[in-house]
């Protein structure tokens, strides 16, 4: 499968990006120390552990009901998410732990390849019988990127030949041969993992395996009406009504619009993406376009959240983005950052490292506590004590508050939070053969290879909080290349000195190309004007109509009630009023605060009616101080309200 795209932009390897400061390195220490552990502890003490080490000649296990189908998936997260935490940071004890587990794993495989805890211990009658709802691809994705991500970390073999051997059963039973079944994953998943096999020295039929689940979802005569039918089941009495709910409703390439469960759909279009990519398929690049701005452009929250529905995990239809009751699934965030960076090395464009940021930066550093041992599934962008909606799925019984949660009966989102936070490092930087990509800012190192040459490169910065990134270019001799650094599109003025002499360049595509031959210790200093934004929302989103948002570089602020009271919905910011920023070093380690001269417009005069006419209240504006922080740090101190979008005066 030749490739026009040859030429693309790569990623810069994870463990060749030392992040040495700032917030990333703050958040990957926490990962390390408490978010890797607590999600080890999890897995023991909810049998995840356990599951891989039955015997189903000798027991059948009594707990058959505390098991899921998706048990697999959240060990294989947490094998990633330690294959990626140990290529930037060997830890023997983690390493020996997760070999333990390792052992394990490869024992639970059958003989023919197969590899489930569930269905390989519980329901062996019902392997691969309904591939639509099972899991079973969705949890060998999973598991194909952690053994992938372990072994890339480790250069140990086992648990990637264990997986390969999954995937060659997979590919065995799937396809359009004779004899084959014509099935996909019903949450896609394994077709990025397959792709990533094969990039990890594996045989192209992945990438072909990957290919025909792309090709295949969707066409007619559907495969899940015909596996409902060898089941005995009515097709048209699917649980979630429509295959729109995992975007099989048509082809791919006949899809327009993002649909359905949020997580699946970027997944798939990460995937969508990757095969694109490998194969050079015009159409289906074509098609990852479309619903890239159909998505972006109609269903995305200002803090990079998607999927508002909590009835389906999922998008509902255009500008429909209500706050309090925002599903905005943290791995649905963390899955759109998978696909944002896919599309920029399919069309080399800032705009999808714009999207890309504003996820990380809010909806998905949201899913994690300060502490790193609680975590949000749902990410709401207002919170009142009186309503959660969420309580059914995430089993918070604690007080009225939506707060963050150990675990979840459907825990995806920690160790997925856990993956993304380690993995950080690659997605700071693209390189061709001569140029250099600069995508994120923060304290780092990164030594890259451009086309056999070495060049590191040093940022300075105490971005997101300031405002200022100074880059330092180390090369054995000098080096013709481009430096091209992201101008993000929330940055209106910038300024560009090389070695401290002010260059003009204008940004193509979202990133100032900086062409030279460069110099040991040549130095490029980059200034993205960040003055607090008043971010006001589309016409059509009603929800937030005569509100703004709070925006400052790449961080979307919000107010919480313990700094500005309860009933925030009376808080207004005057139009006039002067927004100053300071940094606040006592609060979170040192993170930049909002302050304004707001009002509050209520009346303290209120009977037990619920409606009155204005004529009998005597609403009152009292002067109120605001504070804001950043969205992604609420729910870490007293239980309060909060609100992401403010009333304007
Ligand atoms: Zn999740």
């Amino acid at each position: 499968m030749t490739s026009t795209a040859k030429a693309a932009p790569k990623a810069v390897p994870l463990d060749q990006v030392d992040i040495a400061g700032g917030l990333w390195q703050d958040r990957q220490l926490v990962n390390r120390e408490k978010t890797i552990p607590a999600i080890y502890d999890q897995l023991q003490k909810t049998g995840r552990l356990d599951a891989w080490r039955m015997d189903p000649n000798r027991e059948r296990p009594k707990k058959r009901t505390v098991i899921t189908m998706f048990f697999d998936s959240d060990t294989a997260k947490w094998l990633e998410a330690v294959g990626y935490s140990l290529q930037t940071h060997p830890d023997s004890a983690l390493e020996k732990q997760t070999d333990d587990l390792i052992d394990w794993i490869e024992k639970a495989q059958q003989a023919d390849g197969y590899l489930n805890t569930y269905f390989g211990n519980l329901e062996p009658e019902n392997k691969w019988r309904n591939v639509r709802d099972y899991h079973e691809m969705y949890n060998a994705g999973h598991l194909i990127e952690g053994a992938v991500a372990y072994h890339q970390a480790t250069g140990k073999r086992p648990i990637l030949d264990t997986l390969t051997r999954f995937a060659d059963h997979i590919e065995a039973n799937f396809g359009p041969r004779e004899g084959q079944k014509r099935g996909y994953p019903g949450h896609p998943e394994l077709e990025l993992a397959l792709v990533k096999l094969y990039r990890d020295g594996g045989d192209e039929k992945y990438l072909k395996l990957a290919q025909y689940f792309v090709n295949e979802r969707g066409q007619q005569p559907h495969y899940f009406d015909l596996e409902s039918i060898a089941r005995e089941e009515d097709p048209t009495d699917f649980w979630a009504q429509t295959y729109k709910y995992c975007q099989a409703h048509k082809p791919v390439r006949e899809q327009t619009e993002a649909t359905g469960h949020s997580v699946r759909a970027c997944y798939l279009y990460a995937g969508i993406a990757d095969v694109a990519l490998e194969t050079g398929d015009a159409e289906l690049v074509a098609v990852s376009r479309r619903l890239w701005n159909d998505l972006t452009s109609h269903q995305l929250y200002i803090t990079g959240g998607l999927g508002p529905a909590h009835s389906n995990e999922g998008f509902t239809f255009a500008y429909d983005l209500p706050n309090e009751t925002a599903y905005a699934e943290t791995c649905a965030a963390i899955a759109l950052a998978f696909w944002a960076q896919r599309m920029f090395h399919l069309d080399p464009h800032g705009r999808y490292i714009d999207v890309m940021e504003r996820a990380l930066y809010n909806n998905v550093l949201s899913g994690v506590s300060y502490e790193g041992d609680h975590f949000f599934y749902a990410n709401p962008l207002t919170s009142y004590p009186y309503v959660n909606p969420f309580e059914h799925f995430s089993g918070i019984t604690s007080n009225k508050h939506y707060r963050r949660e150990e675990w979840f009966f459907c825990p995806c989102c920690p160790p997925n939070v856990a993956r993304i936070v380690a993995s950080i490092g690659s997605y700071f930087y693209s390189t061709t053969a001569d140029r250099v990509y600069v995508h994120l800012y923060n304290q780092n190192t990164a030594s890259l290879n451009l086309g056999g040459t070495t060049v590191t490169l040093a940022q300075q910065t105490h971005y997101p909080w300031e405002d200022t990134i100074r880059l330092t270019v180390g090369v054995a001799q000098p080096t013709a290349f481009e430096l091209a650094l992201r101008i993000p599109g929330w940055c209106h003025n910038y300024t560009l000195a090389v070695n401290d002499t002010q260059v003009s360049i204008i940004p193509e595509t979202g990133y100032v190309v900086i062409a030279r031959q460069w110099t040991d210790g040549d130095s490029v200093t980059l200034t993205l004007a960040m003055p607090v934004e008043r971010m006001v929302p589309h016409p059509d989103i009603r929800h937030d109509a005569g509100q703004i948002a709070l925006q400052r570089g790449p961080i979307v602020y919000c107010l919480e009630e313990v700094d500005n009271g309860a009933r925030l919905a009376n808080v207004a910011l005057p139009q006039d009023a002067a927004l100053e920023t300071r940094f606040d070093a006592s609060l979170f380690g040192g993170v930049s605060v909002i302050h304004a001269e707001g009002v509050r417009i209520e009346s303290m005069a209120w009977t037990g009616d619920i409606y009155l006419p204005h004529s009998a209240v005597n609403y009152q504006r009292s002067p109120a101080p605001i504070t804001a922080i950043p969205y992604f740090l609420w729910a870490n101190r007293a239980p309060g309200e909060m609100r992401v979008w403010i009333r304007e005066a």
